[in-house]
């Protein structure tokens, strides 16, 4: 079975483990959001693209779920002592990804050829691509005015209220090569439960249209987010934060859902919206817990 699983960081990226551990490299491509994409310390930084492929290279921290595992902060540190900013932590090893990636942008090269080389590097076998070669930056409308995602989610820690969102530059937008090749030759495309307001949606807008069977696993167990603000987003937006929630944000091209059984007594109304239904363990804590899920996601799929 050929998959093409859409993700954002955390959640995306330990699903797409899981997949990773099941389906061989020719048989599952990644393509991640890069609308948290940002220029910080004159570095270009692509938050869900790495925490994806250091997830799949085993390199992540496995507490935070972002940056490198056995991390140290000297650099940032020093940066901090010179008054410079220090609100996003990056650590020594993952400022030498930064680093390059940027020279190597500066030269011309594509985000997605980058990608491919960085990932062989890393020793990563299946396909990550980034959903887009060119700049799409996610603006977050909210009550204190429009502000930059980053600026949002890591220096205002959430903060402000969320009332909409726009992806800059989505209309210039051309998926990134692979991404519309793996769209056409997949069986099946998964959307991982990642934040579906901007790390699912941004691709979405990207790729415009999937002609594909779609299934979703739910970013939200028992009305809550396990990390992220996805749920505070949906009661912000007037839209009680649950399961539902999410199949309702992806109704018109979903096939299949996946909710957590904590959630259960909610699977008949989503049901009745056409959608077929898996209920079962969507908590990914441990490692094991990856590949259970996406093998529970794959059989479902085979269901279908
Ligand atoms: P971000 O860019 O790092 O915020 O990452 P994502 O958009 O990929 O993931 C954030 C979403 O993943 C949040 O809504 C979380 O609730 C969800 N998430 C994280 N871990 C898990 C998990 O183990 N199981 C499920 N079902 N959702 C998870």
């Amino acid at each position: 079975m050929k998959i093409a699983a859409f993700a954002g960081g955390v959640g995306g990226a330990k699903l797409a483990d899981g997949l990773a551990q099941i389906l061989s490299p020719e048989d599952l491509t990644v393509i991640v959001n890069t609308g948290d994409d940002f220029e910080h310390l004159g570095l270009f930084i692509s938050p869900d693209l790495d925490t994806v492929c250091y997830t799949l290279a085993g390199l992540a921290n496995s507490e935070t779920g972002w940056g490198r595992a056995g991390e140290t902060w000297n650099t940032i540190t020093n940066v901090e002592k010179l008054g410079g900013p220090a609100w996003f932590r990056l650590g020594d090893q993952d400022i030498a990804t930064h680093l390059e990636r940027t020279r190597r942008l500066k030269e011309g090269q594509p985000l997605s050829q980058i990608t491919r080389d960085f990932c062989k590097a890393w020793g990563i076998q299946h396909t990550v691509l980034p959903m887009t070669d060119s700049p799409v930056r996610t603006m977050v409308a909210s009550d204190e005015g429009e502000l930059a995602f980053q600026e949002y989610f890591v220096h205002r820690r959430c903060e402000p209220k969320v009332r909409g969102f726009r992806f800059d530059g989505v209309e210039a937008a051309e998926p990134a090569p692979g991404v519309h090749e793996a769209l056409e030759t997949v069986d099946v495309v998964v959307f991982c439960p990642s934040n579906p307001w901007v790390s699912i949606d941004p691709i979405l807008q990207v790729v415009k249209e999937i002609r594909k069977p779609v299934v979703a696993v739910s970013p939200i167990i028992g009305g809550k987010t396990v990390k992220g603000p996805a749920a505070k987003m949906y009661a912000e937006l007037g839209i009680e934060p649950s399961a539902l929630a999410v199949a309702n944000h992806y109704r018109t091209i979903l096939q299949g859902f996946v909710l957590d059984n904590a959630d259960s007594n909610i699977e008949s109304v989503i049901k009745d919206l056409n959608i077929k239904t898996l209920v079962t363990d969507t908590l990914m804590n441990e490692p094991a817990d990856r590949k259970r899920l996406a093998d529970d996601v794959l059989h479902f799929i085979g269901s279908l």
